[in-house]
């Protein structure tokens, strides 16, 4: 049994007040039995969301990291940085760092390494353009971002890495992808990490879809056996909102 996960991605959206008051209003109610909840926040706002969450169930994760432990990065942040806040969840290869910030799929994959390395869960995101889509290569580019994400990963690691899979059209947009063609790719997903690592692991490995989720579509997503919750942007923000998508992850 697989435990649904919802992610907030905050985006660059919030300042530290905003933050804490949001935590204020979701506590005890984004708190669902059988649903991790986790909010993906600014880096600015790390320290008072874990402060806000003490005694609560819900997470805390980063929207990025950087490879190294340390060095001359001007402006990163370094995986042994966010485990000293504790942190436990960091988003790495969402479509827009990869789009805006020349994250590489090499780079996706020494972040991946170096999550675990300093004992935080990564969120991998993976995904194909529109255009990409229209040409029918929708499950190739998965494929292929999925395993260099998780290249060299132990078995034990791989089976804790939670994939959101993030058709790159559906972001932001108010599109979404139907469940049934969700639940398809990340059937997909899930055969390839078999392939590499085995039945057992890709039986462990959470998927979320991610892509204009909100509260009147969860559900219909949450019905795919194979759909292991959601990765949510603008919906996200507003607190009534995101307790609705945790208790629609039930
Ligand atoms: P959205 O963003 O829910 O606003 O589409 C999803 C994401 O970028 O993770």
């Amino acid at each position: 049994m697989r435990t649904p996960i919802i992610a907030g991605n905050w985006k660059m959206f919030k300042t530290v007040g905003e933050a804490t008051a949001f935590i204020q209003e979701v506590k005890g109610k984004a708190e669902v039995d059988g649903v991790e909840s986790v909010i993906c926040a600014p880096y600015t706002s790390l320290p008072a969301l874990i402060q806000a969450v003490k005694d609560t169930t819900l997470k805390v994760g980063a929207q990025n990291l950087h490879w190294e432990d340390g060095g001359a990065f001007t402006g990163e942040i370094s995986g042994a940085m966010l485990k000293d806040l504790g942190v436990d969840y960091v988003i790495i290869g969402h479509s827009e760092r990869r789009a805006y910030f020349a994250e590489t799929d090499e780079n996706v994959n020494k972040k991946v390494h170096a999550a675990f390395k300093h004992g935080l869960l990564p969120i991998v995101c993976v995904g194909e353009s529109l255009e990409e889509r229209e040409a029918g290569k929708t499950k190739d580019v998965c494929r292929v971002q999925t395993e260099a994400a998780l290249q060299g990963l132990s078995a034990e690691q791989a089976a804790q890495v939670v994939v959101a899979y993030e058709p790159i059209w559906a972001i932001g947009t108010g599109k979404t992808s139907t469940a049934e063609d969700a639940a398809d790719v990340i059937g997909y997903i899930r055969e390839r990490i078999s392939a590499v690592f085995g039945g057992e692991v890709a039986g462990k490995v959470r998927i979320q879809y991610g892509g204009s989720v909100k509260p009147n579509n969860i559900r219909e997503f949450m019905q795919k056996e194979d759909i292991d919750g959601a990765l949510v942007g603008g919906a996200s923000l507003e607190p009534a909102s995101y307790v609705q998508l945790v208790e629609g992850a039930r």
